[in-house]
């Protein structure tokens, strides 16, 4: 019998539907199944009965990937980007309980109050800073320790790994989480020479050279995954329904799917697997239990997302930024404040504000996990004290993230070198999310395509699509 579509793709977040966006613009027959009653994944934006736009989930991209902007287009989203505010660059870290700006000039670095002198002097001295000891896995805050100083690495890095990881730095993997920074220390002994003397890839001619972009859509993030199904067609989009299932027999992959009362079963040519670690671990436990305890073994960070909306009058300065970082030596609530409506004014009507709480994280996780109460009264709390806000806010929305972003602990390499030896047994057979090649949502989109375009190298190699063959058949 012949398998009813080329691919089979499982999970509907960005990462799924750039693979499948990928093969169905190359022709081939594609369905993807969401779990979920919508597509996006942790992508999840909401417009309120009195005019604010909430991003549940992510709510900034950043990206100068010119492949990414051409798909923007294709998909008809030129004219819904919003880019971000120009204050956006300025961007805060707590200290002593006051926002300090990071300096982006040669002149800032050298006056910041954000460092001490000793601190500043420490960090410019990486070039000349120790080697680490061979043979052993570093984590994040040891590397950066070593290379820029204790100082520098809690008051600079912490929050960044906090901010965009949500992550323990004395966890995570360097060599996992900056490649390149660690790739450029082991080639040069310093990140600043190896940097420096990098080998620049020639771009190809006809790419325009790009700044990297930070913006949304009109209506919030969701836009772009929306975009993406209702290219794919809707028959080719199933939600509410979950994959339980995945085995292959007589040349093709056989998909059990739960979700209209009793399971049923498609059948592809190929399969992508682009739902969280944890749930690819289920489906491909019987193809491989060495890969799915790789992917079982990738922790996730909870984070919990408290919107807060005021009257412009309750603020009593200007939120004038992109927002606030915690570090963890602060031991805040929270671990960053987000000036959404400074950053995109399109999230709030003009007499109000919008900032986003973000709590949680791999330090300490029990903080995502309170009540929705508690959550909001704390996040009330750190707004008054760290941004001056007065009052009480007219609008309080909470989200949480159970499993919101995978950490790249110690041993997250050796677990997707198990992926790859899974993916090199099984041609027709790709992972893609987050857990892989970066966490943002850019670089989910581009493990997504890569995946998509793996897919498609292995079918061109098999030769005709399901489409055709069913045509030649009659
Ligand atoms: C709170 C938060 C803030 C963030 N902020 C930013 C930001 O500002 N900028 C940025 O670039 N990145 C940000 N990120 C990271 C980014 O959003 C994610 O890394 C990315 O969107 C993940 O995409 P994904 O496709 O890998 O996974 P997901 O979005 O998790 O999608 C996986 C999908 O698989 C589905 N699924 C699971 N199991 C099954 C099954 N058995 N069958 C069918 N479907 C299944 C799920 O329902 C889900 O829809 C943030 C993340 C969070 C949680």
């Amino acid at each position: 019998m012949m398998p009813g579509y080329d691919s089979v793709v499982i999970g509907g977040g960005i990462g799924g539907l750039a693979a499948a966006y990928t093969l169905h613009k190359r022709g081939y027959r594609v369905l993807v199944i969401e779990a979920a009653n919508r597509v996006g994944g942790v992508i999840h934006s909401i417009k309120t009965q009195d005019g604010f736009t909430l991003d549940c989930g992510p709510n900034t991209l950043g990206t100068k990937d010119t492949r990414l902007w051409n798909e923007l287009i294709d998909l008809g989203l030129r004219e819904r980007i919003t880019p971000a505010a120009r204050c956006g660059k300025r961007r805060f870290i707590l200290i002593n309980g006051q926002p300090i700006e990071i300096p982006t000039s040669p002149i800032g670095l050298v006056t910041t109050r954000l460092l001490s002198w000793r601190g500043k002097l420490r960090a410019l001295a990486e070039p000349v800073a120790p080697h680490a000891a061979t043979g052993t896995e570093e984590s994040v805050a040891a590397f950066f320790s070593r290379r820029i100083g204790p100082e520098a690495t809690a008051r600079l890095l912490d929050p960044f790994v906090a901010g965009v990881y949500a992550g323990d730095p004395n966890q995570l993997s360097v060599a996992a989480v900056f490649p390149s920074l660690w790739e450029a220390a082991q080639r040069s002994g310093s990140i600043a020479r190896g940097m420096l003397s990098a080998p620049r890839p020639k771009p190809a001619v006809s790419e325009p050279k790009m700044r990297s972009r930070t913006f949304s859509f009109r209506d919030g993030l969701a836009e772009w995954p929306r975009a993406l199904a209702r290219a794919l067609g809707a028959n080719n989009v199933w939600t509410g329904r979950r994959a339980v299932g995945l085995r292959y027999r007589n040349n093709s992959w056989e998909v059990t799917i739960d979700g209209t009362g009793e399971l049923e079963t498609v059948t592809a040519r190929s399969v992508i697997i682009a739902t969280p670690a944890y749930a690819a671990a289920d489906l491909i436990e019987t193809l491989d239990a060495t890969a799915a305890g790789a992917l079982r073994a990738i922790p996730y960070a909870p984070v919990a997302v408290v919107h807060l909306g005021f009257r412009r009058d309750q603020l009593s300065r200007e939120l004038n930024g992109f927002g606030v970082l915690a570090p963890s030596s602060e031991r805040r609530h929270f671990l960053g404040i987000l000036w959404a409506s400074s950053l995109f004014p399109h999230v709030a009507p003009t007499d109000r504000a919008l900032t986003i709480t973000l709590v949680g994280g791999a330090i300490r996780p029990e903080l995502a996990e309170q009540s929705e109460e508690a959550l909001i009264e704390a996040a009330i709390r750190d707004n008054q004290q760290v941004l001056g806000i007065s009052g009480q806010p007219l609008l309080t929305h909470v989200t949480r993230w159970r499993y919101a972003i995978p950490q790249y602990t110690f041993g997250h390499r050796e677990r997707i070198a198990a992926l790859e030896r899974l993916e090199q047994r099984w041609p027709t057979l790709q992972l893609t999310g987050s857990y892989r090649g970066g966490v943002g949502v850019p670089k989910t989109w581009a493990s997504g395509a890569q995946a998509g375009e793996r897919i498609a190298a292995a079918l061109d190699a098999q030769g005709t699509t399901t489409g055709t063959l069913e045509q030649a058949l009659g």
